[in-house]
């Protein structure tokens, strides 16, 4: 029997999702074939207007629909203290915390020499750019593994010529643990209990 080839096109296009093997993305794609017609419009839709209906803060490489992001253009929010963190969804984990007035940096990623990822392929120059004297502190909410410790360590020695106070985010968070998935208690106590790095 010859599969349809719509249902081929969406299963490898699932498949290349992060987190989705084939099994997963076939199951998907026969599932899709039971919900209504104008419900699977309304996915499409939502699928080809991510990107045209986002924008990539040119301060803080955050996505946001407007650029400068909310966290940049407000003015309550303390300009002198940077948290660095890999992705977009960490700053939305670190604003559900509540207790952080400062502004951010998203890097896109973590050096990972393994996958061929390099400082220059993350926005460490842009990170480099923002820094200045009035900056007071530079905070590493990175996610303590191996990718996110090589990170640290290439950042401190990059900033380290500024003479600014560096420091990471230290208890709370278990070794291996993923800052997307922590509740708002563990990031506050994270975020109190960071120290000099
Ligand atoms: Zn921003």
């Amino acid at each position: 029997m010859r599969v349809a080839r719509a249902i081929i096109g969406l299963t490898e296009a699932f498949e290349r999702l992060p987190g989705i093997g084939p099994k997963s993305a076939q199951r998907l794609t026969y599932y899709l074939l039971h919900v209504p017609q104008p419900e699977l419009d309304k996915l499409a839709i939502a699928i080809s207007e991510l990107k045209k209906n986002t924008k990539q803060c040119q301060i803080c490489q955050n996505i946001s629909e407007a650029d400068p992001c909310d966290i940049c253009g407000d003015q309550d929010r303390d300009k002198t203290i940077i948290c660095v963190v890999e992705q977009p969804l960490n700053v939305n984990a670190m604003e559900r915390g509540g207790q952080y007035s400062g502004v951010y940096h998203v890097l896109h990623g973590v050096i990972d020499p393994l996958h061929n990822i390099g400082p220059d392929e993350l926005y460490i120059k842009k990170l480099l750019e923002r820094v200045s004297n009035t900056t007071k502190e530079i905070i590493f909410a990175l996610n303590p593994n191996m990718e996110g410790e090589a990170t640290c360590l290439y950042l401190k020695r990059q900033i380290g010529n500024f003479k600014i106070k560096i420091t990471r985010l230290a208890a709370g968070l278990p070794v291996g643990a993923d800052i997307e998935y922590a509740d708002e208690m563990t990031l506050n106590r994270a975020m109190e209990g960071r120290r000099d790095y």
